[in-house]
Order: structure tokens, then sequence, then C-alpha cells
């Protein structure tokens, strides 16, 4: 098929946002008998799930602090919910365990998750929650734990398997997906900021509107959208930040501890839910008895058939460098230099046998290969879903994004003249208005 010179509607990004976007785009256009060949048109400098969808540890959860996360983090598990097994979904359930630190916040999260009909379960100091927490591992020993929150839904799904199964859907919809083409500029029109086409190395484009869900590469195209990589922030404390970066890396570490995944299996033989655990308490290494932490530190992990073993990750660290000096690609394991060493692994494994006794003495069986990779933050850690340029929709996730599956479908509806409710807390203005999610005590950027 000949390369297409214009869509209506040029989706840059075939990962979660792009492909479910493109997706909800085109069942709906065509419940209308408004879809025609070449339409809808998705746009991947790689391949399908070639991002950070791809390498998505596929954590899939409810416990945020913010409101309007959590809102629309229940409509994200009901979209995962509505084609479980397609989706390669497990819905196991998840599990905050915090520190006293942490108590009134996560207990704050456990009520509100009650109003809105997420069921869950709040286990509350440290004796109840260590006898809890033995019910389901009889080798529990995390110290230092005085709440534990356990969703019984969400959990945790295969990252490329979800992602393909979305791309199907988007083709079988009617959705052309072209790989290995790269957008590299935007033309508009003499009168206006509206973008009239997208520039391509394989040609030019034309198109009515533009969705950008490129994730990690977000400040390259913001930088091509002529979009400021330098706002104004009216923050928290009502005081205007001048000069804030707009996108900041962070680097998520991640690894796998290379036993059968069956030994991560509770009490009665199931698959557990997702841990998450949180602690003030020191940490030591399992290899050699040093003090690794004595700040607040946390870690999940789950049994994963798909990585085949056991799963999971640390808080990431935070590139002190600017965005527009750091090198994306190549991404992921790819990297030559955003990829986990061997602090990393005696640190989660540590944390691991901290946890739970079955993990003591089992560090050298950490699978040592390159893993993890970053995600561009906003300046307040929470997505941006906007419209910039008239045309153009940024889907910017602020890397909280594989489990939002759901935010396709909203942006879809928004494309039809839906005003979205969920989506509107998430709008670039409340950088300048002050409009901030709160944030909780957390050691995570992203709770
Ligand atoms: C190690 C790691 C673990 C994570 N774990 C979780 C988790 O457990 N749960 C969770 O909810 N989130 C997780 N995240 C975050 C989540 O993966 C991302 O927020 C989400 O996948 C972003 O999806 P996306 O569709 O916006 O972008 P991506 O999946 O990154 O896709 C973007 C695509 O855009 C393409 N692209 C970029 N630039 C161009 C261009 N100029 N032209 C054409 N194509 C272009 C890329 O090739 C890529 O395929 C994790 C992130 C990382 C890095």
């Amino acid at each position: 098929m000949a390369f297409p010179t214009q869509a209506k509607y040029v989706v840059i990004g075939a990962g979660i946002h792009g492909l479910s976007t493109a997706w909800h785009l085109a069942q709906r256009l065509k419940a209308k008998g408004k879809l025609g060949a070449n339409d809808i048109v998705v746009l991947d400098k790689g391949g399908i799930a070639s991002g950070a969808s791809g390498i998505a540890c596929g954590v899939i959860r409810n416990n945020y602090f913010q409101p309007a996360m959590r809102a629309l983090m229940a409509e994200c598990v009901a979209e995962w919910e509505a084609d479980a097994k397609g989706y390669s979904y497990h819905p196991v359930g998840y599990m905050q365990i915090s520190p006293e630190v942490m108590h009134e916040n996560v207990g704050q999260i456990a009520r509100e998750q009650r109003d809105i009909g997420y069921t869950s379960s709040f286990i509350e100091g440290e004796a109840d929650c260590a006898r809890y927490m033995k019910t389901i591992f009889s080798d529990w020993q995390a110290k230092g734990i005085t709440s534990v929150l356990h969703e019984k839904k969400g959990g945790y799904a295969n990252n490329r398997a979800s992602i393909y199964r979305l791309a199907d859907k988007a083709d079988a919809a009617g959705v052309r997906i072209l790989t290995g083409v790269e957008v590299t500029g935007f033309k508009s029109g003499s009168n206006s900021g509206a973008i009239t086409a997208v520039e391509t190395d394989r040609g030019l484009i034309a198109c009515d509107h533009v969705v950008v869900g490129v994730g990690p590469w977000v400040p390259q195209i913001w930088k091509l959208l002529d979009l400021p990589n330098r706002i104004d922030v009216k923050g928290r404390d009502g005081r205007v930040h001048k000069d804030v970066p707009m996108w900041t890396f962070w680097c998520l570490e991640e690894g796998t501890l290379g036993v059968e995944p069956n030994y991560g299996l509770t009490n009665d033989g199931a698959m557990p839910p997702v841990m998450h655990v949180d602690t003030d308490a020191p940490l030591y290494s399992d290899i050699d008895g040093k003090l690794i932490t004595d700040k607040i530190w946390g870690i999940y992990y789950k049994p994963d058939f798909n990585f085949n073993g056991i799963q999971g990750g640390a808080s990431p660290w935070k590139v002190e460098r600017p965005a527009e000096q750091v090198a994306v690609d190549p991404y992921g394991p790819a990297s030559p230099e955003f990829v986990v060493d061997e602090r990393f692994a005696e640190m989660w494994c540590s944390a691991l046998a901290f946890c739970q006794k079955r993990y003591e003495g089992q560090a050298g069986k950490y699978r040592m290969e390159p893993s993890g990779g970053i995600g561009a933050f906003t300046p307040d850690s929470f997505p941006v879903f906007d419209t910039f340029r008239e045309n153009c929709t940024v889907i910017a996730d602020s890397n909280h994004g594989y489990k939002m599956i759901a935010v396709g479908k909203l942006v879809a509806g928004e494309l039809m003249g839906e005003k979205s409710a969920l989506l509107e807390p998430f709008r670039h203005s409340r950088f300048a208005t002050g409009k901030l999610h709160p944030v909780s005590n957390s050691p995570f950027p992203w709770s």
C-alpha cells in the first residue's frame, strides 16, 4: 500500500496511549459510518510496543493519594477487566504496605476508595498488619509496618501481549499502523498555529488532527511543536516558581530474581497480590550485612511467568541533567546509561529478604541483565492530557501510564466532542493556576 499523504487523524506512537486512542476513535467513527480508509494512521519510528509500554513491569493499581488519579484509575481498571484474557491481565490485587509516616495518607486513600466503590481492606497497627500478612505468607517478616491497604482489584498484565492486543483491535477496526516512520516536524497554516501536516522521514501527511502518545520522547515532540521547555508554576505554597523545566527524566530500576515464579506463591498456593512495601526501618545487605540505607525506602514485586521469576523494582532516581541533554535512544535495556547495576540488585534482593524469609540468601539468583528505563515527568509529576496548537492532543502520562488504558477511550471521546470530567484535572493550565495535585509522604514520585 502506498504511503499515505493525508489522514483525518495522525496518531504518533504505537504504545498504550496511541493504540488505545486509535482503536476507540475508529470504533466511534465506524459506528457513525464516518470511517474511511487511511482516516486514522498510527506512526511509530520503531515498532509496536517499542517504547515504555513494552518494558513496563505491568502493575495496575489504584493506591493514589490524588482523588483525580484515583477516579481515573478506577475507570482504567474497569477497562482492563473488560478484556482480561485478551490483555493478559492478571487480576490478583495489589497491596500497599506502609510505615507510620504514610499511615494517615494511606488511610485517606482507603476511605476515599470506599467512597468510589473501589474494593479494598485497610489493616492498621503493627500487630494486626503482621497477622494479616502471615495469613498470606507464613514467612512474612518485614518490620516497621503499621498499615496495609489491600486492593482487591488491580494486579498486573503482560506488557507486550497487551499492547499487541490493542494493535490487533485497532487494525481490525480499520486503523492503519505504520512502523519505522519517524515524525520529524509539523507544518501549520499561515494564519493560525493549527497543524496542517505532519512531516515524517517518509514524506508529508496532511491531517485534521494530531494525537501525540510518545512516552519518554515527549520532550522531543514538545520542541517540534514549539511549546516552551521552561514554564512558570504556581506552587502548592501559592508562590509562582519561575522557569521550571517542563520535563525531567527519572530512571526506573527493575529486575528479576531468577527463581521459579511458583517460589512466590501464597500459603494457599495461589498467585499473590502485587506487593508494594515502603518502610523507614533500616535496610541491611543480605549479602554482607552492611547498612544499605536508614532513610525511607520502597520496593514492589510479583511472581511473573512472563518475566519468568520474581519481578519488580525500587524507587527511581532523578536524572539531574536538563531533559534536552538526555539520550532517550537507544531506549530501555538497549541504553548504555539507564539500566540497572549491581547496587540495585543488592538493594532489591536484600529488600525482598527483609520482607520474606524465603528470599534470604537468594541474591545470587538475581538475573544480571540490562533492564529498566527512563520516563519523562511533568513539573508536578502527574499527567498532562491537553490540546495544544488548536488541533494537537498530547497524552503525556508522566510515567504513570501503562495502567492507564482508559485514557485513549476518553481522549477519543473528546475528539468526538465529549469533554471528559476525568481528564479535566490534567490540563496544562493547572501549572499557571496552581491547581496542582496533592502529594503524599511516599518515597515514590508517582504516588
Ligand atoms: C521500566 C519501566 C517500568 C514501568 N512500569 C509501569 C507499571 O508497572 N505500571 C504502569 O502503569 N506504568 C509503568 N511504567 C510507565 C509506562 O510504561 C509509561 O507511562 C507508558 O507505557 C507510556 O505509554 P505511551 O503510549 O505514552 O508511550 P510508549 O509506550 O513509550 O510509546 C511511545 C512510542 O512512540 C514512538 N515514538 C517516539 N518518538 C517518535 C517519533 N518522533 N515519531 C514516531 N514515533 C515516535 C516510540 O517508538 C514508542 O514506540 C513503567 C515505565 C518504565 C520505563
